[in-house]
């Protein structure tokens, strides 16, 4: 399966996994049932009449709020114990009791008559589970965890909330409102989307979120004339973005932003699933780092898809392991893409020696051990052009990317400039991704440890001081032979 047909699949996979479908329900003017008369029954109640439903409630007592909601005849209310004659004309219903018997008896007969039946705090006896809302109206987002765990749903939506400006609502129901207009302005849907994206991102985004709603009326006219009447092709640009050592979670924001506006990305094998699965859904995924026998895509058919499509006028991202400029091939990219006039924003990505020092909480300086930090590759031919003398200089902090064939090597020329045998080093394998890997030991010990552990790629070799000091944590599978380091 190539790396493309993988995460495609990957993402297959996940939607399969979804068993439940989250809807929005409209509503308005329909009977709803809530079964009990507490504080949660009167939580719920709110909820459902701000959706404009009707609402019996059928509860012996009533908390005040409900008392208040009967006398201003918002609610009905049956004040007897719950029967399934309450169930009839009801589309909706929502058990929350404290008697779980009762609850469980609403499940029933919900289930029974086909109507969708939540049961408060209950899972595993809904039909239909209420999820945590971020209520931006009318931009609304429900989280839910299959009834696995609301707390970790309120969590995430103690998150959002921290995220999403308070004014989004507004910016939704002002874009609602233009909708029809942009439509007749710019009747294709690629100029359209690009005129929403650049919206969303500029001045009259930023003026509806202020509360300025006049200014972003006017702003929003003229940039719509602007649009409208210019009729040279968009121009398409490249976004050549670091992608980080494979967690998702270490992409920067601006990384997640432009890939969430590419039409199309390129990009290499070191690109984690994971990562891909945060480009926009309808985006082109094309794998250039994929070998189809023996070769993979040159680097000059890569430069030749990027200009192709940018010159289509479509956003293209240039996605690369870890950073687009260590060792990555970025400073060519930018130059042809400089002289064929292309735009080009960069944004850097954590770089796998910071990664793996990470994961492996080694630290790549430290006063009194190691000054400086070189990051080094020791793949190809390159290899015999390095200052290996230097290298093998005694306080400093050494790291090698690498291919896992080439560690002997590394250690070979290393121990002939004069490194000696104890000088400490770890291997990082497949850095901050699941799986990953940290082998300490010495120059002596590397290449037997290395081979013991059945070395994969992609890792990186650190060496020097610190890498003795490569943690030691329950978390990380770590092959670690302290006794094996010969101290001679
Ligand atoms: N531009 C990339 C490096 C590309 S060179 C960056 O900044 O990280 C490819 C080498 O990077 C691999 O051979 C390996 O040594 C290293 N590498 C990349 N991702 C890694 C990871 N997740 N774990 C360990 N090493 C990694």
């Amino acid at each position: 399966m190539s790396q493309l047909q993988e995460a495609r699949h990957h993402r297959c996979a996940k939607v399969q996994a979804m068993d439940l479908l989250p809807v929005f329900l409209n509503l308005r003017g329909r009977l709803t049932l809530v079964v009990g008369g507490g504080a949660v029954a009167a939580r719920k109640t709110d909820l459902l009449l701000k959706a404009h439903a009707r609402v019996r409630v059928v509860a012996p007592r009533l908390h005040p709020k409900l008392a208040r909601l009967r006398e201003a005849g918002q609610i009905e209310h049956q004040a007897v114990e719950f029967a399934p004659i309450h169930f009839d004309d009801v589309q909706f219903a929502i058990a929350a009791t404290d008697q779980p018997e009762v609850n469980q008896a609403v499940a029933t007969i919900g289930a029974a008559r086909n109507i969708f039946v939540n049961v408060v705090d209950d899972g595993g006896a809904s039909s239909a589970i209420m999820p945590a809302i971020v209520d931006r109206s009318p931009l609304i987002l429900a989280i839910g965890t299959a009834g696995q765990s609301p707390t970790l749903a309120r969590r995430v939506r103690a998150q959002i909330e921290a995220m999403l400006p308070e004014r989004l609502g507004d910016l939704a129901a002002f874009a609602g409102a233009a909708r029809e207009r942009v439509r007749r302005a710019l009747p294709q849907l690629d100029r359209r989307r690009r005129f929403w994206d650049q919206l969303f991102s500029g001045r009259v985004a930023g003026e509806v979120l202020a509360g300025k709603t006049r200014e972003a009326e006017a702003q929003l006219d003229e940039q719509l004339r602007i649009a409208a009447t210019d009729h040279v092709a968009a121009r398409g640009e490249v976004y050549l973005i670091g992608a980080g050592p494979g967690d998702p979670d270490l992409l920067t924001l601006r990384a997640l932003q432009l890939l969430q506006q590419s039409d199309v990305v390129l990009y290499d094998r070191l690109v984690s699933a994971a990562v891909l699965e945060r480009v926009r859904r309808d985006a082109q995924l094309i794998d250039v780092g994929k070998q189809s026998g023996s070769h993979r895509v040159t680097q000059q058919r890569i430069h030749a898809l990027m200009v192709e499509y940018a010159a289509r006028g479509l956003r293209v991202a240039r996605l690369k392991g870890g950073d687009p400029f260590i060792f990555g091939r970025g400073g060519e990219e930018i130059d042809l893409l400089r002289r064929s006039n292309i735009p080009v924003t960069v944004v850097p990505g954590v770089t796998a020696a910071l990664g793996a020092a990470a994961a492996a909480c080694l630290p790549l300086t430290q006063r009194g051990l190691s000054p400086s930090v070189t990051f080094v590759t020791a793949t190809g031919e390159g290899a015999a052009d390095l200052d290996w003398r230097a290298l093998a200089a005694p306080l400093q902090t050494v790291v090698f990317y690498m291919g896992v064939a080439q560690l002997p090597r590394i250690v070979e020329h290393l121990r002939a400039q004069g490194a000696p045998g104890d000088r400490p080093v770890a291997i990082v394998e497949r850095a901050t991704l699941p799986g990953q890997r940290v082998i300490a030991g010495s120059l002596n010990t590397i290449n037997e440890l290395a081979q013991r552990a059945r070395l994969i790629a992609p890792a990186l070799l650190i060496v020097g001081e610190v890498a003795s000091r490569a943690v030691h944590s329950a978390q990380l599978l770590q092959t670690h032979l302290s006794s094996g380091v010969d101290k001679t």
